[in-house]
């Protein structure tokens, strides 16, 4: 069994990115999916979030994508836009030194703009359906050099009524591609969907090593509806925990619960679908930043997000869906750390426990509320923990970005500038050549372009007395 991504043969850009991502070996989703990738065969893989699937697909088809092209060669399809900007990031860090371009396509954001942004060079494209489907109608995405198709989380568009969407966008592409699907769960529709759709494909089943994950340690407590608040700030206060996600299973809730919880901490915050798309970006930036510990929200922020040290998930509302439940606590305990998952149950919601307890095959610990001694103990180590800074390391891109550095300078397209003429004036510079330059993104009046090798800071300074293009420009340094 290969038990090293450089025995894969994979381009060194690849290996070097996996290598600052610090994926020492592949998971055993990655062992069966890269090789089969790797040979060109169409793959139905049923896995759960958390196993590094998306690398699985991520990686071989950034090293098969062919960076000459300019029309997008491999398109992803996701269920929540959340998930298109972490399967985009995935995308983005692993094909960082091969300079492979990653558009994003999802609604409730500038569609001129990403108008603009398909009509550059591209080569890889995650969207929505629904977004997707309009780029399609409104012929502003060529999808004719599509080689590579990936439906990600197939169980999940089934349940938000996207498949007729799927299909409809499946008939818009080339017929000669490989197509990949990735599903918790493969019911019929989605069998069907395959068998349409997916020649001699394979069909990889990575066994859940169990279902919730014996790493999570599973709590419930009873409790009244009315007593849901007062009683939170207690569990609070005794768990103290790091980062936290509380689930509510409506907005108007998540919203209720953000209003009540915010005078009393400050560093919470909330997400659900009803708030537009960059306030949701925003949100679930700070939150992987670690400028604030608590969030709010619905199961939009319940599959395949990944956030790394979540060491609690709270369950507000019992969740009515036994796989939310799976969804919602597998956001803790990843990457082999430990943690807790903690559910308010109350009388009406004892038939959804049993059904939960059912399908994960385990009982959830039924506890007793803490007493009122035991809170007042807590309470100042948790008023120390929430006002002190988390501190978290790097985040992955920051440490892929590492000796990246992005200049903007003050022309683009209005001024006929082309990446030509910016790799010739670049290369002129002593101590620079072609591979110490990645992306390079220019659009009407500005272009945007990295320094590689950590030579960012020599090139800035020599860019600001040299003629690019015929004259001097502007250039400053962007902020990553
Ligand atoms: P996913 O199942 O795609 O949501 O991935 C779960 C987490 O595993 C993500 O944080 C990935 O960055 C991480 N990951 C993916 N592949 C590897 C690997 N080979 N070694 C360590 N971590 C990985």
């Amino acid at each position: 069994m290969i038990l090293k991504f450089k025995n894969y043969n994979l381009s060194k850009e690849v290996l070097k990115a996996i290598d600052r991502l610090n994926y020492t070996s592949p998971t055993p989703v990655q062992q069966k999916v890269i090789p089969l990738a790797l040979k060109g065969r169409d793959i139905v893989v049923k896995s759960q979030t958390g196993s590094g699937k998306t690398a699985s697909f991520a990686i071989p088809i950034c090293d098969k994508v062919d960076w000459d092209e300019n029309k997008a060669q491999a398109l992803v399809i996701t269920p929540t836009r959340e998930l298109a900007i972490q399967v985009r990031e995935e995308f983005f860090n692993i094909g960082r030194f091969k300079r492979l371009k990653v558009s994003e396509v999802y609604g409730q954001f500038s569609f001129r703009r990403q108008q603009k942004e398909l009509k550059q060079k591209t080569h890889i494209v995650v969207g929505t359906p629904g977004r997707l489907i309009d780029h399609i109608e409104r012929k502003t995405i060529d999808l004719s050099m599509i080689k590579y198709l990936v439906i990600d989380e197939a169980d999940e568009m089934l349940n938000m009524g996207f498949i007729e969407q799927i299909e409809a966008i499946i008939q818009n592409l080339p017929k000669n591609r490989i197509t990949m699907l990735l599903s918790a769960t493969i019911p019929k529709d989605i069998k069907n969907l395959c068998k349409s759709y997916m020649k001699n494909y394979e069909q990889i089943e990575i066994e859940a090593q169990n279902l919730t994950v014996d790493k999570i340690t599973q709590e419930r407590y009873s409790v009244e509806e009315n007593d849901k608040f007062e009683f939170l700030k207690d569990i609070l206060v005794v768990e103290n925990p790091d980062r936290c996600m509380i689930f509510c299973n409506t907005k108007k809730m998540v919203d209720e619960l953000c209003d009540n919880l915010y005078p009393w901490i400050k560093s919470c915050s909330k997400i659900h679908g009803g708030m537009e798309q960059q306030d949701r970006s925003l949100v679930m930036n700070d939150f992987r930043k670690g400028k604030f510990r608590h969030l709010i929200c619905t199961d939009v922020a319940a599959r395949g997000i990944d956030i790394e040290g979540i060491t609690h998930v709270i369950n507000y509302d019992t969740p009515e869906d036994k796989e939310d439940y799976v969804h919602r606590i597998g956001r803790t305990a990843r990457a082999s750390k430990s943690g807790k998952s903690i559910t308010f149950v109350t009388e009406n919601d004892i038939k959804f426990i049993d059904i939960i307890q059912k399908y994960i095959d385990k009982e959830i610990e039924a506890k007793q509320h803490p007493d009122k001694l035991t809170v007042d103990e807590r309470r100042d180590d948790f008023n120390t923990k929430i006002n002190t800074k988390l501190n978290i390391g790097p985040l992955k891109s920051e440490k892929v970005s590492e000796g990246i550095m992005k200049l903007h300078i003050n022309a683009g397209k209005k001024t006929k500038m082309r990446p030509v003429d910016i790799v010739g004036t670049l290369c002129n510079i002593d101590g620079m050549t072609a591979a110490d330059i990645g992306i390079i993104n220019i659009i009407d009046v500005s272009t945007f372009v990295e320094i590689l090798n950590g030579k960012g800071e020599m090139i800035y300074n020599a860019l600001q007395g040299r003629p690019i293009k015929g004259r001097i420009r502007k250039v400053s340094k962007c902020e990553q």
